[in-house]
């Protein structure tokens, strides 16, 4: 099989909404009326982001799935996505999976394969999606402001404690970590959530690398502080029955949550409940915007908690 019988084979099907999809050197696509283009890349590498033995289909779901996760997170509707995929040998049963899982997530959101790269050399996925959003409604990381809430979408910390078993710093029964490996394999993107939020929330970011780290990033670019009560972290039922001390770094530094983070004003306390009720995920406030550049953990007393966390950098 050749570079180009690969690619008709498992990653060409008929243009939907877009005007040229896989095929020609470039794709064409026609933004819906007045609509802006919200765009976004990804790179996922063997050994670094996943095991090089993790099941195909699970790996093209995941592939897209932290790319829309960050469409979600701008309040976005995802449209269209290329892929660019580095691969050792042309396997079909592998290519045959991994299009499986891929497109699976693609058509539950409508979201078309529209062209990309095949290359040979290490395994490593990278995906751009594109999606769509009325102006002026995105869901930036700079708008967050002082006296809002900050909320959280699911339950956090699941990934990291599959990734902990996994490296066999801690142990569960194996219906608890399959609990957990399908939070971590094949995480669901809050699509549905960032488009309801979009008129109630002012900013939001998807938890990716740990919610710490990743509510720094929006209270940074926002120019304010945050309260963040640490009894309120919403934990599944599994990672509630660890060690305290296991719960925080998992849940607070933890990666690959791809749940959202986002802040309001508490006027929508009630619209936002209801817009977690009609999607169907929890919505949790965890704390408060401050006045302020620094981000305090507090304890169930309201004291300043003494928790020291470490979030995912690749460079660090
Ligand atoms: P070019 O040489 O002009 O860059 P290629 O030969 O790389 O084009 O690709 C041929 C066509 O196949 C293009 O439309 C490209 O977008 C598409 N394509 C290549 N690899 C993939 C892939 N993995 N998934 C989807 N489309 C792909
Ligand atoms: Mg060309």
């Amino acid at each position: 099989m050749n570079e180009f019988e690969l690619i008709e084979k498992y990653f060409t099907r008929p243009a939907k909404r877009a005007k040229l999809g896989v095929g020609d050197d470039c794709a064409i696509i026609t933004p819906t009326g007045d609509m802006e283009l919200a765009v976004t890349t990804d790179t996922l590498i063997s050994g670094r982001h996943f095991f090089p033995f993790v099941d195909p289909r699970k790996l093209g779901h995941k592939a897209l799935a932290v790319n829309l996760s960050d469409l979600a997170a701008m309040g976005a509707t995802p449209r269209y996505f290329t892929l660019a995929l580095s691969l050792p040998k042309a396997d079909p049963e592998w290519l045959q999976e991994f299009a499986r899982g891929l497109f699976s997530l693609a058509d539950s959101f409508h979201c078309e394969l529209i062209g990309g790269d095949t290359v040979c050399g290490p395994l490593s996925i990278t995906i751009t999606a594109l999606g769509e959003l009325r102006r002026p409604f995105a869901l930036r990381r700079d708008h967050a402001r002082v006296g809002d809430d900050i909320w959280i979408s699911g339950e956090l910390g699941d990934a990291a404690l599959a990734l902990r078993v996994l490296n066999k710093q801690a142990k569960l029964s194996e219906s608890e970590f399959a609990y957990v490996a399908n939070r971590l394999e094949q995480p669901l993107p809050r699509v549905a959530l960032g488009t309801a939020l979009r008129p109630l929330a002012h900013a939001a970011i998807d938890i990716s690398d740990g919610l710490i780290g990743d509510l720094k990033h929006v209270l940074k670019r926002s120019g304010v502080g945050a309260e963040v009560w640490l009894d309120r972290i919403p934990v599944s039922p599994v990672m509630s029955g660890q060690p305290l001390e296991m719960q925080f770094q998992c849940a607070l530094a933890g990666g690959d949550d791809y749940e959202l983070c986002f802040t309001a004003r508490p006027e929508n306390r009630r619209d936002i409940e209801a817009a977690g009720q009609s999607v169907g995920v929890r919505l949790t406030q965890v704390g408060q915007i401050v006045v302020g550049d620094t981000l305090q953990l507090l304890d169930k007393n309201g004291q300043p908690a003494q928790v020291v966390l470490q979030s995912f950098d690749h460079f660090a």
